[in-house]
């Protein structure tokens, strides 16, 4: 007992410091043009039969974010060229409907702006499309509800129920007492709402959950893209693993030019235990996250969304 209220009395201390002490990380140099965005906007307006260069950097992105596949053979060759064709018409639609956006399968200005976001870089759409969504959302909730899961509705098992976390490389601008209470904060919340108990592990213990920091290619398959766009990602259950981009500008208490470590995790243990992302705006499982912006708490869709999931647990 002594050592858990222990550690309750760290927790809370940190908490507490947290509180008092807000983090801010200055220590990385001004948000660099992002080349990608730059192409979208020279874009605006842009309509399938036209050829433009910067036009592959759209198929780049609809792909990374499951809008475009490979095609029959896996080849990649279409997706490489600056042809505005038919494919990629489809995946624009797809993405507008996804976003309720106005479906023009053109590069307007409302899409422009939308893929120009800074957001997760899990995917948003996921094959077969949106699985599992009508196998277990109640039918009473369908107008509403608009959570998704990925393909084959990973989760954890019934016999796992406690998760440990631990960290893994995190950058020196960003003090590691800080990041516990601000992870430690996140798994609360879905702790609350779930039959999940989180706790961050000692060395050597068998872990769960890694939480780091990296940039550009880090080995995952997935390399992470420097200042803006995508800010963070991680892997459905069992997997485990959640990267933030190391390339951001975090903090504990963002300015209009920084981004929320606390709402970032929120939307990434959200994957971790098996929720894709949802086009409910309001929804901590939307992709997007503004520069400044927080959301630390769950909103209905994505409580409806794990309670569906583990939903007979
Ligand atoms: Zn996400
Ligand atoms: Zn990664």
């Amino acid at each position: 007992m002594a050592p858990k209220m222990f550690c309750s009395f760290v927790s809370l201390l940190v908490v507490v410091l947290a509180i008092h002490q807000p983090f801010t990380a200055h220590s990385r140099s001004p948000k660099s043009t992002d080349p990608s965005l730059t192409s979208f906007q020279s874009l605006e307006g842009a309509l399938k039969g036209q050829t433009k260069q910067g036009i592959k950097d759209v198929k780049r992105y609809l792909k990374a974010f499951g809008y475009l596949d490979h095609g029959e053979d896996g080849n990649d060759v279409a997706l490489m060229d600056d042809r505005f064709d038919e494919t990629l018409e489809s995946a624009l639609k797809s993405y507008q409907k996804f976003y309720h956006l106005k479906v023009t399968g053109k590069l307007d200005v409302d899409t422009v702006k939308q893929m120009s976001a800074p957001r997760c870089g899990v995917p948003d759409l996921v094959h077969p499309r949106h699985a599992g969504r009508n196998a277990t959302k109640p039918s009473k909730f369908r107008m509403v509800a608009h959570y998704n899961f990925f393909p084959n509705m990973p989760k954890w098992p019934p016999s796992q129920t406690h998760l440990n976390y631990a960290f893994g490389p995190v950058p020196g601008a960003i003090p590691l007492e800080e990041l516990r209470g601000v992870c430690s904060r996140a798994f609360q919340r879905w702790a609350d709402v779930t039959m999940f108990t989180f706790s961050e592990t000692s060395t050597g213990e068998s872990t769960d959950i890694v939480i780091g920091f990296y940039n550009g290619d880090h080995g995952d398959g997935i390399p992470f893209d420097g200042p803006g766009n995508v800010l963070a990602h991680s892997f459905s259950p069992t997997d485990g693993r959640f990267h933030y981009d190391a390339d951001e500008q975090w903090s504990t208490n963002p300015s209009s030019t920084q981004f929320d470590l606390e709402s970032v995790a929120l939307h990434e243990i959200g994957h971790l235990l098996g929720l894709a992302h949802t086009p409910d705006q309001n929804a901590v499982m939307y992709a997007i996250t503004n520069p400044g912006a927080l959301k630390r708490d769950l909103r209905q869709d994505d409580i409806d969304g794990i309670h569906a999931l583990y939903a007979g647990q």
